[in-house]
Formats: structure tokens, C-alpha cells, sequence
């Protein structure tokens, strides 16, 4: 599928659940209002509306949240998305505090790549930032899933507060370990308004100060906007996704379903296409199929030509990120 724009659009990110086992001060600090746990798309309501659009051409998927971990069954619903026709790719995005517990069952269901969602190395800091003194936790489970020999990726909010030597620790993963450190710049989604104002460049220029053989690495690592540079001395790769500051939109390629069941053609705006109402509505197999599709299409031809995080007054979107599945 081409958007309005020519984008290519192969890829879905399905959150779900909106549930969480932390806090993260930028996300979802307080909790959220849930979704009734009926207006949750089910498994099987899951996997119609991916063979749907695997029919349309998309064929990588990742699954988010919430927690994706906290929902029972996810290894499972991975081993579903991924049988099925013309699904190439079936990745996970976790904050890796019950990873260590689902490695196997995920491994043996087809995961192709994790990311794990880590800000800090540092304990005070990880407690300020999550809300939980788990830190230890995470980092082991990233030793155990680089270990078994799955494709991980560390993504990391930049965090206004935390030093360059915070940042320079978060790169060293990739030093020791064949992990992909991310830098992604906060987005104004939410609380994430509140803690806006590390730019990728900055951390690039320290990057290349600490580092000066850093350069660019331009093989493709995954589905997403990041630019990778490499380290002579690094197993792993350090990717920035400037998702306020760089030209994030122009090779946009994906569209967002939530728990509750909406398409969501871009991060920045309240539009959405509704498919829960399709799935529930006793039409035949093929017809929900059909109608699915034509949605899936009315979401694509909705896609923004960009964002527009620079500008706080044109953002429509007044939901948490937990609540889109970021
Ligand atoms: N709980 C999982 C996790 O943390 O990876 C999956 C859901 S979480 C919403 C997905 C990603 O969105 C995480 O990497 C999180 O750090 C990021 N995120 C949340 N709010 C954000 C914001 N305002 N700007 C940028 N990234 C954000
Ligand atoms: Fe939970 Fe992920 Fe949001 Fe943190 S970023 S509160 S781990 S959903």
C-alpha cells in the first residue's frame, strides 16, 4: 500500500493491552483509566485484522503496549501473527522486566527481534524515572536475549535530566554485547510534554567526541526511522530516531492499532479508523474481511504528510502514549 504521499506502508504496531507493570513518569506515571478488559481486542479479533492487512501488504508487525508481557498468552499471539500468509516478521517491544520469564516460549513462537525500552543505567535514576528499583532485572534479561542469539534492540528516551555520561553508559551496552542502542528524542505525547528538550544531535556530538572513529552505518536494521553510526570497537550499532527534531515523517511507514481496537494513522493526531465495531457485528468471515481492509486502506489514505511536535497547538492527540501503544 502507497500512502497519499508515495510512503510505503508494510508496517503495524498492535498494542495489546494497555496495562503496565511500571510507571514511567513520562508515560504513564499515575496510571491510566483502563479499557475494560471486554473492549480488548481478543487474540483471534487480533489475528483477523493482521491477515487482513497481510493481504494489503503488510507484513511486519510489532507488538507493544502497555506491557505486551503483562497480557497472558503473548508468546502465543506472536506464534498466531506469525503463521499466518505473507507475514514476514514478528517483533516485540517490552520493558524487559518479564522477559527473562518468556524468552523460551517467545523464541519458540518465532520473535524475530526485541526491543527493550531502558532510559538509564543508573539505579536513583531508573527508580525517578519507572517508579520501580527493578533496573537489575532489565539488564539481565538484556544480557539473556542477547545471549540466546535474538536480534535486540535498546531504545532509549532521551531524558533532559540525565547527564552525557548517562547517555555514554546507555551507548556502552553496545560495546561488549551485539545490541543496537537507540536514542529517541521525547515526544510531546502526553506527560511527555513535561519533559521535552534533549535533541539526538547533541548526544551524537558527544558521541563522536568520546568516540572520534564514529561512523555512519548506513545497512538496514530494522523497520523504523533511526540512523545508525558504528564504533570500530562495538559489537553493537548506536541508532537516533529524532522523532521532534529530524525529518522522522518522510519515511513513514507504518499505521498503529490500539488495544480497544482503532487504526491510527499518525502518532501526532486524535484520527483514527474504528475496526472493533466491524469485528463484532456478525458479519460472515469474509465479509469482515473485506470491510476490514477497506478501513485498513481509509487509515492509510488518513496519514499526515508529518507531525506536527514543534507546534503544541496542532497536536490533536490528547491521550497517553500507553493508550496509543507507542
Ligand atoms: N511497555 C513497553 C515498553 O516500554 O517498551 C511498550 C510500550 S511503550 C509505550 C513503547 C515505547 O514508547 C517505549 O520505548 C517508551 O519509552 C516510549 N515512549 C513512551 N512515551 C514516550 C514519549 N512521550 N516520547 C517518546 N517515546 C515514548
Ligand atoms: Fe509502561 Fe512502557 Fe509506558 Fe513505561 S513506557 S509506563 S514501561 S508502557
Amino acid at each position: 500500500m502507497r500512502d497519499r504521499f508515495g510512503r510505503k506502508i508494510d508496517y503495524m504496531r498492535i498494542s495489546v493491552t494497555d496495562r503496565c507493570n511500571l510507571r514511567c513518569r513520562y508515560c504513564m506515571p499515575k496510571g491510566i483509566r483502563l479499557v475494560p478488559a471486554a473492549e480488548i481486542l481478543s487474540f483471534e479479533e487480533l489475528c483477523r485484522i493482521c491477515k487482513a492487512a497481510a493481504e494489503l501488504g503488510i507484513t511486519r508487525f510489532k507488538i507493544t503496549g502497555g506491557e505486551p508481557l503483562v497480557r497472558p498468552g503473548c508468546p502465543e499471539l506472536i506464534g498466531m501473527i506469525k503463521g499466518l500468509p505473507g507475514v514476514e516478521q514478528v517483533t516485540l517491544t517490552t520493558n524487559g522486566i518479564l522477559l527473562d520469564r518468556y524468552l523460551d516460549e517467545l523464541i519458540k513462537n518465532g520473535l524475530d527481534a526485541v526491543n527493550i525500552s531502558l532510559d538509564t543505567l543508573e539505579r536513583e535514576s531508573y527508580k525517578q524515572i519507572t517508579g520501580s528499583d527493578e533496573l537489575w532485572k532489565v539488564k539481565e534479561n538484556i544480557g539473556k536475549a542477547a545471549e540466546t542469539g535474538l536480534r535486540v534492540k535498546i531504545n532509549s528516551v532521551l531524558q533532559r535530566d540525565a547527564g552525557e555520561n548517562q547517555w555514554m553508559a546507555l551507548a556502552a551496552l553496545a560495546k561488549n554485547m551485539p545490541v543496537d542502542v537507540r536514542f529517541i528524542e521525547m515526544m510531546p505525547i502526553g506527560y511527555g510534554r513535561q519533559y521535552g528538550g534533549v535533541s539526538g544531535k547533541q548526544v551524537l556530538k558527544k558521541l563522536q567526541e568520546v568516540y572520534p572513529g564514529t561512523f555512519r552505518d548506513v545497512s538496514i536494521h530494522g523497520n523504523g526511522p533511526a540512523a545508525y553510526y558504528r564504533i570500530p570497537e562495538f559489537l553493537g550499532s548506536i541508532g537516533f530516531i529524532s522523532a521532534v527534531h529530524g525529518g522522522f515523517c518522510k519515511n513513514c511507514n507504518r499505521i498503529r492499532l490500539t488495544a480497544r481496537g482503532e487504526l491510527k494513522p499518525c502518532l501526532c493526531y486524535d484520527t483514527g479508523v474504528e475496526l472493533k465495531k466491524t469485528l463484532r457485528s456478525g458479519y460472515s468471515e469474509e465479509e469482515t474481511g473485506q470491510k476490514i481492509k477497506k478501513n485498513i486502506q481509509r487509515a492509510v489514505a488518513l496519514k499526515p504528510r508529518m507531525h506536527c511536535f514543534d507546534m503544541a497547538e496542532g497536536i490533536t492527540e490528547k491521550r497517553q502514549m500507553v493508550q496509543i501503544g507507542g
